[in-house]
């Protein structure tokens, strides 16, 4: 029998399977729906190359949903990393911690600062990283697993947004990850990366311990749904190679990322009871797996300067003004022209993660009901004319079409030109028992049932006001540290 059965060895599942078989009486088998390559160096170029973002329509390595924006719009396009290391194979490599403000907001959402608060969580970031810049700090660590380093050289494109931040009066922020380095600024993004080398957690925390003899690791394997006896998660049910099999265990841990997890769940029967009766899906237990979510919204606005391309992660600065980041993309969207991406950090407007259907092969219905709250768009209306101004200050020609003054027709541009950040987090919220949106309690355990846990970005109670990578990261290395059932 295994001790602790992981779903998902994405970017929070490679670090737990890896936490938690460092007890050698302990045992892990973590199961991915992706393919396993077994050394670094098999992983393809494409995944490697911390320079591009490896997202051809036809890759193997992607999970694609159609989402709709706003109640509005069609439909669109989002993806997911499908491979060991999840989303974190496949992302811009942006490692900024959440910040005070969210961990506040979060330890009031579960009604205690135990496990939540920045305090709790501070020595599971430090415990991740091998910061390169600042080495052993109190607030930074030197001997975690993942690299993490801020540019040297910054490519002329970033460079000259930095300059005209600063000419606009932000000022420079030393330490994106510093306690003090949450405020109003433009800073350079600390990045998880090696020698240009994307690096995800399945690089740096699984493959070097994959030997372990406590250690089962299994590429391929889609998890289709959990088994209980009674109200006991007691196994999964799977399919590899087009066949149908079954794991047991004594704890099963989700970490399939916030789509999937919410979706694994709702198909074993934990989920909006209505809604799994009219699917024809037993209860298990009636819960409201998938009823809150969110994301942060981005607005791209393009723009000419004659500066040359050179190989760079996507993003090298970041300005951050409260709620808002904006971002200076060192990578071409359109060929010959650059972009700034204008994202709301903390969204009031908030989604919700339906199953289509009880076959694991149909993808959930994601609608993100973005800019739904007054609150949204004129703060979004605020930051699109600030960056336009930046724009300007750089010397650079705007080419989207200008937002309108008016603020009716300027909520209509903002409809037209929006998209998302792809940082779906939230739909197994974290609270209380008696929280009527709670799915799983402070210590990622899911109500109303025994031996089942979520433990990646679904359960995050919160807008956060940073990227979800290093707070992916730091749940599960928080989780790592908590009593085992
Ligand atoms: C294109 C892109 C760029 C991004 N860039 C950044 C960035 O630069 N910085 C940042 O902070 N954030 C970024 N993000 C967001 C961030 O990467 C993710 O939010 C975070 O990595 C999610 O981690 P997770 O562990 O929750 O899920 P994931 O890392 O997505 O892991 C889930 C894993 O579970 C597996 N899985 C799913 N279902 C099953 C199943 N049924 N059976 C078995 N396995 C299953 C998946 O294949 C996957 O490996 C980006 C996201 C995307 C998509």
């Amino acid at each position: 029998m295994t001790d602790t059965l992981i779903v998902g060895g994405g970017t929070a599942g490679c670090v737990l399977a890896a936490r938690l078989s460092e007890d050698p009486n302990h045992t892990v088998r973590l199961l991915e729906a992706g393919p396993l390559w077994t050394t670094p160096d098999a992983i393809p170029a494409a995944l490697r190359d911390a320079t591009r973002l490896p997202l051809a329509a036809d890759a193997s390595w992607l999970w694609h949903y159609p989402v709709r924006l706003t109640d509005r719009g069609g439909t669109t396009n989002i993806v997911r990393g499908k491979v060991f290391g999840g989303s974190s194979a496949v992302n811009g490599s942006y490692f900024v911690r959440a910040t005070g403000a969210d961990f506040a907001a979060w330890a009031a959402a579960v009604e205690s600062s135990r496990c939540w608060s920045s305090d709790a969580v501070l020595p599971a970031y430090r415990r991740s990283e091998n910061d390169r810049d600042f080495g052993a700090q109190p607030w930074h660590g030197q001997s975690g697993p993942i690299p993490v380093r801020r540019t040297a050289n910054p490519a002329p494109v970033s460079a000259e947004f930095a300059a005209a931040c600063a000419v606009e009066g932000f000022p420079a922020v030393a330490d994106m990850n510093a306690p003090d380095g949450t405020g109003d600024g433009v800073g350079l993004v600390p990045c998880n990366t090696e020698a240009g080398r994307r690096v995800s957690t399945a690089a740096c925390y699984l493959l070097p311990v994959a030997a372990r003899p406590n250690l089962a690791v299994h590429g391929s394997v889609s998890v289709v749904r959990i088994l209980f006896r009674g109200t006991d998660a007691v196994g999964v049910e799977v399919l590899r190679d087009g066949r149908v099999e079954t794991f047991s265990a004594d704890r099963i841990v989700l970490s399939a990322g916030a789509i999937e997890s919410a979706a694994i769940l709702q198909r074993s029967g934990i989920g909006p009871a209505e809604h799994l009766r009219a699917l024809d899906i037993p209860i298990v237990h009636p819960a409201p797996v998938g009823g809150w979510c969110t994301d942060h919204p981005e607005i791209g606005l393009e723009y000419r300067l004659s500066v040359p391309e050179c190989a760079a992660v996507p993003l090298e600065y970041v300005l951050t003004i409260d709620d808002i980041e904006i971002r200076p993309y060192t990578v071409p969207f359109t060929p010959g022209q650059w972009r700034l991406g204008v994202a709301l950090m903390r969204p009031e407007s908030a989604g919700v993660l339906r199953l289509r259907s009880a076959d694991p092969a149909v993808p959930p219905a994601i609608e993100y009901r973005y800019l739904a709250a007054e609150h949204d768009r004129t703060r979004l209306r605020a930051a699109v004319a600030t960056a336009t101004e930046i724009i300007r200050k750089m010397g650079a020609t705007a080419c989207t079409d200008p937002m309108p003054g008016p603020p009716h027709a300027a909520d209509d541009w903002l409809h037209a030109n929006l998209a998302t950040s792809q940082h779906l987090s939230g739909t197994c919220r974290m609270g209380p028992a008696n929280d009527d949106r709670a799915v799983v309690d402070e210590l990622c355990r899911v109500h109303g049932v025994d031996g089942l846990s979520v433990v990646d970005l679904s359960v995050v109670p919160v807008p956060l006001s940073r990227g979800p990578q290093a707070t992916t990261v730091m749940i599960a290395e928080n989780v790592a540290g908590f009593p085992v059932r």
